[in-house]
């Protein structure tokens, strides 16, 4: 049975993979900065919370780090702990930049020292390549980050692709563009609008407040993303792999489409300036054929598919909490 550790396990992507990993027979370790149980909910909510270990570690404490990676000596480390969230990293651009560097080269020494066959998987982000001259995105694509989030995950991808040119680590960046489930946090744009939308259909008062919508993303579907994680610890040799749909659709379509399914008219739509970020990327696509060709991952979501299953996963949970 082989032993993995996933840090940032209370998040989307966290739950997802320990469903996978557990699916896989593999024991699964989960790190947490606090073990209470409201942050437990998403794997409650995948029926796993009893079946994964729980541990609260300290990741900026690199002798925690150290503790953890000694006790447990695991075969695969999944780092996905991380302050995700580009907005708030213009209002926490120093916790931002410390937490998501850190953390990751707290665990790159803690491998390097105690146990260097650890396969290790880092969570890199599209939102590192900011500005392109040219699209799709491809892992050689020349970075320019537009936020602190976007700093603090270039450094890390460097970090990570250091630690394996230079000691030999079996490391590795998926650089994963926009993915989204049930389970993303309430503050992100998708859940945001579904979570939202659905909740307040039939409210006269509700109106949907959203900052620039004239931009394409590309998103995909969590659950079959983390899928590439652990595909990717399983090479012969470590390699970065972009992960994404390799399509980008605009923000206004995925509202319009989300309020025709509830059918809410579109005058409860409203763009406010206020909420425009400082800097944003108009158009972002990845290319996802190496990862499909050489880790034989397959991808064929349409988003608007996706956006359909998050919208009866939502009504569902909305209907349980209104029956109480
Ligand atoms: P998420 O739902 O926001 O989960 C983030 C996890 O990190 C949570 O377990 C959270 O713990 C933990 N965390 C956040 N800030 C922390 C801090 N300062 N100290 C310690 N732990 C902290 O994120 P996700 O969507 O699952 O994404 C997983 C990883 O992929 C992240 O590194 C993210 O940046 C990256 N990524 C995500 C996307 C995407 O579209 N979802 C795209 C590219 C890259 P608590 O429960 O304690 O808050």
């Amino acid at each position: 049975m082989k032993t993995a550790i996933i840090t940032g396990i209370t998040g989307q992507d966290g739950a997802y993979l320990a469903e996978l990993l557990l699916k896989k027979n593999y024991k699964v370790i989960g790190i947490t900065r606090n073990n209470h149980v409201s942050n437990l909910e998403k794997l409650a909510y995948l029926g796993i919370g009893d079946k994964v270990k729980m541990v609260e570690c300290d990741m900026m404490d690199m002798s925690s780090v150290i503790n953890i990676i000694n006790t447990f000596r695991p075969d695969e480390v999944y780092n996905l702990a991380a302050q995700s969230s580009v907005g708030l990293s213009f209002n926490q651009p120093i916790g931002t930049i410390q937490y998501n560097i850190i953390s990751v080269l707290n665990l790159l020494e803690a491998l390097r020292l105690i146990k260097n066959d650890t396969r290790f998987y880092q969570a890199s982000s599209s939102e590192m390549y900011g500005t392109v001259k040219s699209l799709p995105v491809t892992t050689d694509t020349p970075m320019h980050p537009l936020s602190p989030y976007a700093i603090s995950k270039a450094s890390a991808y460097w970090t990570v692709v250091n630690y394996r040119e230079s000691y030999g680590l079996y490391a590795c960046n998926g650089v994963l563009f926009n993915h989204e489930s049930f389970l993303r946090s309430e503050s992100f744009f998708v859940k945001k609008v579904v979570g939202e939308a659905v909740k307040n259909r039939n409210n006269p008062d509700w109106i949907l407040k959203v900052g620039n919508i004239d931009v394409k993303r590309d998103f995909g579907y969590s659950p079959k993303y983390v899928e590439a994680m652990w595909l990717m610890l399983q090479q012969d040799h470590p390699k970065d792999f972009m992960i994404c749909s390799g399509k980008s659709y605009l923000l206004r379509d995925l509202i319009d489409h989300v309020f025709k399914q509830l059918n809410i008219p579109a005058e409860k739509l409203i763009v406010s300036q206020e909420l425009y970020r400082p800097t944003d990327i108009l158009d972002i696509y990845g290319d996802n054929s190496s990862a499909m060709s050489a880790l034989g991952w397959n991808y064929d979501y349409n988003f608007y598919d996706v956006l359909d299953i998050l919208i009866s996963e939502e009504l569902k949970a909305n209907e349980k909490i209104n029956k109480g």
